[in-house]
């Protein structure tokens, strides 16, 4: 791994970050420099570096996390809302922690994708 949790900027913040909701292994935090008018990161506390190597997580985690983002959305308001990972530096990843951005609000008119 690139970054070991001790070093890493998102492990501290599942540590000690300001959380908006948080169940067993994830916890979810505002984006810092939100892109949207809600602007979600969920990460789950055991570090990996990007989703390419999900396969750490086994069946029951992955699906755990998965519904973790869904009840986040849920809990900041969201009924319409957008998720997107960024993997690998070309994708536009800049912290190596997995991390899913919840994107919601007016934005969602100005497709880009
Ligand atoms: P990515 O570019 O997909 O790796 O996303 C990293 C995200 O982390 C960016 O949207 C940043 O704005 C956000 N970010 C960086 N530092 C912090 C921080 N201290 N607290 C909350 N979000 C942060
Ligand atoms: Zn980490």
């Amino acid at each position: 791994m690139a970054e070991q949790p001790d070093t890493c900027l998102f492990c501290m913040l599942v540590r000690e970050g300001d959380h908006v909701h948080r169940a067993d292994g994830f916890v979810a935090v505002n984006d810092i420099n939100p892109l949207a008018p809600v602007h979600v990161l969920v990460l789950p506390e055991r570090h990996i570096d990007t989703f390419r190597d999900i396969a750490e997580f086994d069946a029951e985690e992955a699906k755990r996390m998965l519904e973790f983002v869904a009840d986040t959305a849920r809990k900041v308001g969201l009924e319409d809302y957008r998720v997107v990972v960024n993997v690998g530096r070309g994708g536009g990843q800049t912290v190596f922690h997995l991390h899913w951005h919840i994107l919601g609000g007016n934005m969602l008119l100005e497709r880009d994708l």
